[in-house]
């Protein structure tokens, strides 16, 4: 028996890193495991992308809105636009013992770590930079100037990865999707989440002990 709750995992990564391909890749592994939190961005949708599915398609008015209202988790500007976790979804989702996936930036990652210190921070990065472009590059779906802000922001953001619980380096993507179920799975059989399961057992040894 395990604690009911769920556990909050956010995965940050340079922009072309392969987040969004992994978290796909680990749905699909394991249906039904892990909920992938739907974020709120003011950003345009990519070809391909569906409103409610990869975001929710907002307006910077919709958006601020939500920030008053104290909607969000968090939130973050990243490159010109604002990204944020709804906060309802996440909640209800962990209460019903689900793993919650966060997909963010770092500025909303180490917002995410003081609201809720037992949250497992991961960080993804290709096996090298020039990997990174050449993804960047081969996903098509930004221009060249869109895609050098991406490559100066990856600049700032690795210096932050040493504020990560784990290192992911996506090379080969299946085993980069195991690695991270172990992961997790790992962490559920740290002490402090069990605590419940200890108080159990204990008091079960102190009946039979008197039996
Ligand atoms: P992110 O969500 O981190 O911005 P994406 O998931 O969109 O990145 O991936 C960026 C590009 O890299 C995509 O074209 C994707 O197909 C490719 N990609 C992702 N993971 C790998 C991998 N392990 N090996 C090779 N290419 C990958
Ligand atoms: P993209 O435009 O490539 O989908 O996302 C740009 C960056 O914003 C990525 O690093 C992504 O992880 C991050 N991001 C997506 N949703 C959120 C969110 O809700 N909050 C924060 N802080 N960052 C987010």
């Amino acid at each position: 028996m395990m604690d009911s709750k769920g556990i909050l995992i956010v995965v940050s990564g340079f922009s072309g890193a392969g987040k969004g391909t992994l978290m796909k890749e680990l749905l699909k592994n394991h249906p039904g495991q892990y909920t992938l939190s739907i974020s709120a961005t003011t950003r345009h949708p990519r070809d391909g992308e569906e409103d409610g599915r990869e975001y929710f398609f907002i307006t910077t008015e919709e958006f601020e809105k939500m920030i008053a209202q104290d909607q969000l988790i968090e939130y973050a500007r990243y490159v010109n636009n604002y990204y944020g976790t709804p906060r309802a979804y996440v909640e209800q989702k962990l209460e019903e013992g689900k793993d919650v996936i966060l997909e963010i930036e770092i500025q909303g990652a180490m917002k995410v770590k003081k609201a809720f210190p037992e949250t497992v921070l991961l960080f993804v990065t290709p096996p090298t930079a020039g990997e990174l472009k050449h993804r960047l590059t081969g996903r098509g779906t930004e221009t060249e100037e869109v895609i050098d802000s991406r490559l100066r922001r990856a600049v700032e953001e690795a210096d932050g990865m040493d504020q990560y619980d784990y290192l992911i380096i996506n090379d080969d993507l299946e085993r980069c999707a195991k690695e991270l179920h172990d992961i997790i799975q790992g962490e559920h059989r740290k002490s402090f989440r069990n605590t419940e399961f200890m108080e159990k057992i204990k008091q079960d040894l102190q009946r039979l002990k008197g039996e």
